[in-house]
């Protein structure tokens, strides 16, 4: 089967590496727009992988030059791993030239100044009550032509989203009968050594950390001034951490697709170092994605400050410690109510020795290689948008076990109050 990889990041590193180990990708392209990173990592991976290996330059910001990629590759799945303001116009291309999509990370603009999608986008926080500047709109209205096409578009298959859907699908599926509350807690307890840097893109990873929380009770959303609420969690091998409601998009989709679902909430831990620096950056507005004039140059400011902080990528071999991810779900199963809790614990020193990359890349690389994966081989088939939830969990979880990400279920967990 031939695969398209676009993007070639810490995120796509893990993928590709996870790709070259099963059998199923006879033909990768990897093909982003610094094409010597592509080089690199396909050297590297040649001797280990029967799978032929090419790479290409591509701006995937061009539909055009997307096109002539496909055409000439004729890829039959795309995994688009480079960044979320490139979804749509991959989607396009996969669709002019018969392909299917598979991404980690819903819709997000570039340019939130852009008056066009200003003006949805400001509909949009009236509609639904929360300001994030990404939805899922933009790409489920892609369901008739994905569905007219016979072709699929997976979106969101990651770790979160991506995995804690799958998690909520497989405890629907095999422990409950309703699930009514699900709080997904994203721990990462590494260390890099750096005051400040972040695990994974900058620029995605502040702009989503520094807007507003919210989450999802009684059919509508709640929203909260960014950090405003904070839990303190005692997280299996990793211990106790202060975890902080955000806003993330896998809520949006099972706020959707879980029938009867009362709430779903989204924390992350943050040390105090991080928020102290994300505080300090934002009131000076180096968070801003407004452009500003610089000694006859325009920049943006949080793009500058991107090219200042460490490449996540390069984090691997300074970090130590774990991550710790997964769902605490309180629903009912013969009538009784019970609790039930799934996670991952990734060890970043082991991701970096298989991959030399550090857990958050290959937390989310080894899901985007399983997804695509089940596309591929058809076991997980149909024509039109889907979130990984709406599939047969199964297969998905025992890719996890196989493939590096080993969970776990507890049936007595700590809830969250
Ligand atoms: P990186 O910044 O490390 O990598 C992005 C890659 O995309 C780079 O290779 C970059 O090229 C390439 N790229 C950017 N713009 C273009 C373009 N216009 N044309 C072609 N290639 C382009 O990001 P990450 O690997 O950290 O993240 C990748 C994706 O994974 C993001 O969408 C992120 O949101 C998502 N993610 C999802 C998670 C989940 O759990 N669901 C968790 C973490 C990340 P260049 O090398 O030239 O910069």
């Amino acid at each position: 089967m031939k695969l398209l990889v676009i993007g070639c990041g810490g995120v796509a590193t893990v993928a590709i590496h996870k790709c070259c180990q099963n059998p199923i990708f006879t033909e990768i392209c990897i093909a982003s727009r610094t094409v010597s990173k592509c080089e690199a990592l396909a050297e590297k991976l040649a001797s280990k992988t029967n799978a032929k290996l090419t790479t290409a330059k591509v701006d995937a910001d061009s539909i055009e030059s997307l096109t002539a990629l496909m055409k000439a590759f004729q890829p039959h799945t795309v995994l688009n791993v480079a960044l979320p303001y490139q979804d749509l116009t991959i989607m396009d291309a996969c669709l002019a030239c018969g392909a299917n999509y598979v991404d980690t990370a819903n819709y997000e603009a570039e340019n939130t100044d852009d008056p066009t999608w200003r003006e949805i986008y400001e509909k949009r926080c009236q509609e639904k009550g929360f300001t994030a500047y990404f939805d899922y709109s933009w790409q489920w209205a892609y369901q008739d032509k994905f569905k007219k096409a016979g072709l699929i578009a997976l979106l969101g298959t990651g770790f979160d989203p991506g995995v804690t859907s799958v998690f909520t699908a497989y405890a629907l599926k095999h422990y409950f009968d309703e699930i009514h509350y699900i709080d997904i807690l994203d721990c990462n307890g590494g260390d890099h050594g750096y005051p400040f840097a972040t695990n994974f893109n900058p620029e995605i990873n502040l702009r989503e950390v520094s807007a507003n929380g919210s989450y999802w009770e009684n059919g509508r959303w709640i929203e909260t001034k960014p950090m405003e609420i904070k839990r303190e969690y005692d997280f299996d091998g990793v211990g106790r951490k202060e975890m902080y409601l955000l806003h993330h998009e896998e809520i949006e989709s099972l706020a959707k697709n879980i029938p009867n679902v009362k709430r779903i909430r989204f924390f992350m831990t943050f040390g105090q170092s991080y928020l102290t620096h994300m505080n300090c950056l934002q009131n000076v507005g180096m968070l801003s994605t407004t452009p500003v004039e610089f000694e006859g140059h325009e920049i943006v400011p949080i793009q500058f400050l991107k090219a200042l902080l460490p490449d996540p990528a390069s984090l691997g071999e300074r970090t130590v410690g774990k991550t710790n991810i997964g769902c605490i779900f309180t629903g009912i199963k013969d009538g009784k109510e019970k609790n039930l809790s799934i996670y991952n614990i990734c060890d970043h020193q082991e991701a970096y020795q298989e991959t030399g990359l550090q857990a958050i890349s290959y937390t989310t690389g080894v899901p985007a290689m399983i997804g695509t994966a089940l596309i591929a081989s058809g076991i997980w088939n149909g024509a039109g948008v889907f979130n990984v939830e709406e599939f047969d969990p199964d297969p998905y979880m025992d890719m996890l076990n196989q493939y590096g990400l080993p969970w776990q279920v507890n049936e007595n967990p700590v809830l969250v109050d």
